[in-house]
């Protein structure tokens, strides 16, 4: 397995995006967001997904510089349409609405419709944490192809539909829960097909319902589980909610459509913390419950207890000092993109 800089994987995918015709803007941004999901550990999110990404490109599934359009507006609400954009550009832009109208009047809840995927949910909630706000974003594929099976079924029904809440404190990295609400996002199933590896028993059934640690009984028509295992019901319970929130209430609707666009539906809520208590106290006291929770002693097989959110940031300090390891078939396919678009030489050597 190559292990690269996180300088050079940003060169390669914006180089790559640059030469299928996307903006200086735009290929920085979603070159940022890919590289910060290897760098956090969510290798599932990061640069394997750079030819797929092209190939929506090249379908007309993603639309590089498409009108951001603000649909409707009130001082505390906005609705979004992406108009099929990179969903990292068009949800950026619209949680940065959602900021400046939570610091005007306290909430500020933003949809968004009609963009791509939207990648690692974290670095949204990210952006209003380090403003000193509150945020729940929350993610579905509307009529999109669906990952997952509802609890008592064996059929996908359902997206993977994460959910993510960013909280601001004093520890040193953020604080986040970002999860898909099944056991685990799609591509962590496409990632242990490319390396070959099979996967925990309780991640999917076959097609028959069968469960298996096969990764390529998924593609054969098989379902991803929800979150929770024997209490599969509430992982369920969030993932259907997670769909009105980011499904209907977006308008982008629910079922199976074949032809559909993978859509990313995002709902996202954010409220100030200054309009319930001071700030530095709220985030000082963030500090000392992480700390306190982690007082536990750890159980067998662990090494300590972490809060949401710390485990990426101790991979990404990791990672910047390591490097990120792109497995060879990613890497391949990632290779034949560069020599096809004539980048290999602008992007140069690791
Ligand atoms: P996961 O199972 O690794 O869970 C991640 C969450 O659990 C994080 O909040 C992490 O800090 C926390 N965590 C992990 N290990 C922990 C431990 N030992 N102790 C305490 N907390 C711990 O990830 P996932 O559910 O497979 O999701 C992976 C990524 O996929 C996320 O970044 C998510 O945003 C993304 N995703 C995106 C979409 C989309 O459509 N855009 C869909 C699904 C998932």
């Amino acid at each position: 397995m190559p292990v690269f800089t996180p300088e050079y994987l940003h060169k390669v995918a914006y180089e790559i995006y640059r030469g299928k015709g996307v903006s200086h803007e735009e290929a920085t941004v979603v070159a940022t967001h890919q590289v910060k999901a290897n760098l956090v550990g969510h290798d599932s999110h990061g640069m394997i997904h750079v030819p797929e990404y092209c190939e929506r490109i090249d379908k007309g599934h993603i639309v590089p510089g498409a009108p951001f359009v603000v649909e409707r507006e009130t001082p505390t609400t906005a609705v979004i349409n992406g108009n099929w954009g990179f969903g990292f550009v068009v949800t950026e832009k619209a949680m940065r609405i959602a900021i400046a109208k939570a610091k005007a009047t306290g909430v500020a809840v933003v949809t968004v419709h009609y963009q791509s995927h939207i990648g690692r949910v974290g670095d949204y909630p990210t952006m209003a944490l380090q403003e000193g706000l509150i945020a729940m974003v929350t993610a579905d594929s509307g009529a999109g192809p669906k990952a997952v099976a509802p609890f008592g079924g064996r059929a996908r029904r359902l997206g993977t539909n994460p959910i993510c809440i960013g909280v601001p404190s004093d520890l040193p990295g953020p604080v986040l829960l970002d999860m898909a609400t099944s056991a685990v996002a799609a591509g962590k199933i496409t990632l242990a097909r490319n390396r070959k590896e099979q996967v925990p028993l309780g991640w999917i059934v076959d097609k028959d319902g069968n469960p298996t640690t096969d990764p390529n009984d998924y593609a054969k028509g098989g379902a991803i589980l929800p979150v929770g295992a024997d209490q599969g019901h509430k992982g369920y319970g969030l993932s259907f909610m997670v769909e009105m929130f980011s499904g209907l209430l977006t308008g982008l609707g629910f079922g199976i459509d074949p032809k559909a666009r993978h859509n990313d539906g995002v709902f996202i809520s954010v409220f100030q913390v200054e309009n319930f208590r001071p700030l530095a106290q709220f985030k000082k006291e963030m500090k000392e419950f992480a700390e306190f929770v982690k007082t536990s002693p750890p159980a067998k097989g662990f090494t300590e207890v972490l809060y949401p959110g710390e485990l990426e940031y101790k991979t990404e300090l990791k990672r910047r000092k390591e490097g990120i390891f792109i497995e060879d078939e990613t890497w391949h396919e990632i290779t034949e993109l560069m020599e096809g678009l004539k980048v290999t030489s602008k992007v140069g050597r690791p």
